[in-house]
């Protein structure tokens, strides 16, 4: 069985190296005017792009440039200044959605590995075969295929190089398509069935019953109903305290199929999210290379990279269409990780000592049980004294600030491999 690519987003030079330290082979990311992630992008100028490159290549990883913006006539020339000034920097292949690029850098830049966005829409082993036989090396699938369609292309065109998304957050708008009739109706704007749900009127009801007026004049949660097609299932507005989610969607968790993505021969894997936070990343990236690493050795997708994505925050997660119709799942809220959170990350440790200066993203204390993360693996630890930012003894290390976290020195002998560490403070059962 060979072994598919872990592929994670790198929204700065630092996300991108802890991506690789808890084992990413290779890393995304693009200019702020070129892909689509203009803000929170830290890949600001050529240089960065020339460290993350460097990077990634001493590291015997690989470095793809997302260029993936639809751009309108104006933007042409600068789009292909931009592209001819980066290609110098040798990134291991373009991420292209626009069918002009693609044809471009195919003729003026034939060297240049092209792989095709998920902005461009590939649903079909037809499609799939055009943009191989044009010269694309690879295609990132769109969102909305069933595993069952992504095998089956795999099965028509081996030779192109295929990658799928396996976990993050997923839009309405899964891969740039309208998802709405979908949703309300079960009929697919995307096949020529759209209901015109955006248009349609509704109604408010309170889920005990009547037709609601005022809202401000209910408690308790809502729905929405179509007024012309009573018969459809209302849509829930629960709310939370900030408000109603009701386009909103679970996260994209594709671990169970990853037994099934890696014997259909797929490519690479892909983990959306370049301004998700570096602890996330660690523990998405960490689940990810073990459940990769179990299945190619034969063994099924472990129990610890279930456990890893217990720790991160999300919105409930789901296997998207991967296994199947359009799932029910536009309600989703934010959901706190039931495992447990980030405590704190490890900026610096002494060797002698056993001090781990830490910069503490949630709170915690003597008494809490904590797990030392490292690219190494989860440890317990014995946390034998904590220090505040002035430096004093604490019982309690409060977000916002830094500290000093000194372990058992049988602890300590773990730490040792904390370059990229964090502490993890457990749920309480
Ligand atoms: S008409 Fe409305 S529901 Fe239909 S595809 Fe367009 S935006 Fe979506």
């Amino acid at each position: 069985m060979s072994k598919p690519e872990l592929l994670a987003p790198a929204g700065d030079l630092v996300r991108m190296k802890y991506a690789f330290a808890y084992g990413a082979d290779a890393v995304y990311a693009g200019q702020p005017a070129f892909s689509l992630r203009a803000r929170e992008n830290g890949f600001k100028n050529l240089d960065d792009l020339a460290q993350g490159i460097a990077y990634a290549h001493e590291h015997g990883k690989k470095f793809y440039l997302t260029s993936n913006v639809i751009p309108r006539n104006v933007k042409v020339e600068s789009f292909k200044r931009a592209l001819n000034e980066a290609l110098e920097l040798k990134p291991d292949a373009l991420i292209v959605a626009d069918p002009g690029f693609v044809g471009w850098l195919l003729k003026d830049h034939p060297e240049t590995e092209v792989h095709l966005s998920v902005q461009a829409n590939t649903t079909n082993y037809l499609a799939a075969s055009f943009w191989k036989n044009l010269g694309v090396r690879r295609i990132i699938l769109s969102r909305e295929l069933r595993l069952s369609e992504i095998l089956e292309i795999k099965k028509n065109v081996p030779d192109l190089e295929l990658e799928v998304f396996v976990h993050g957050a997923v839009c309405m708008a899964m891969s740039g398509r309208c998802m709405l009739s979908n949703w309300v109706t079960h009929r697919d704007a995307n096949q020529g069935a759209c209901d015109n749900s955006c248009r349609m009127p509704y109604r408010l009801y309170a889920n005990s019953g009547p037709q609601v007026e005022d809202y401000r004049e209910h408690e308790g949660s809502f729905s929405l109903q179509r007024t012309d097609r009573p018969e459809l299932d209302p849509i829930a507005l629960d709310e939370d305290m900030w408000g109603t989610y009701f386009m909103s969607s679970r996260d994209l968790c594709a671990l169970d199929v990853i037994p099934e993505l890696v014997a259909g021969g797929l490519d690479s894997f892909k983990i959306e999210g370049r301004t998700r936070s570096v602890y996330y990343l660690s523990q998405v990236v960490r689940a990810y290379r073990m459940a990769i690493d179990a299945v190619v050795e034969g063994k099924p997708v472990p129990e610890e990279s279930r456990r890893a994505i217990s720790f991160v925050d999300g919105r409930g997660f789901m296997p998207g269409f991967l296994r199947g119709p359009l799932p029910q799942n536009y309600e989703a809220t934010h959901v706190d990780a039931e495992g447990g959170c980030v405590a704190a990350q490890i900026k610096d440790f002494d060797e002698t000592t056993g001090a781990c200066l830490v910069n503490v993203k949630n709170p915690f204390s003597m008494d809490d049980s904590l797990e030392l993360m490292t690219p190494d693996g989860m440890l317990p630890c014995e946390v034998e004294e904590l220090m505040d930012f002035r430096g004093a003894a604490a019982d309690k290390l409060n977000p916002g600030t830094e500290g000093r976290v000194f372990l058992s020195k049988n602890d300590f002998k773990n730490g040792k491999n904390a370059k990229f560490g964090f502490f993890v403070k457990k749920a309480k059962s």
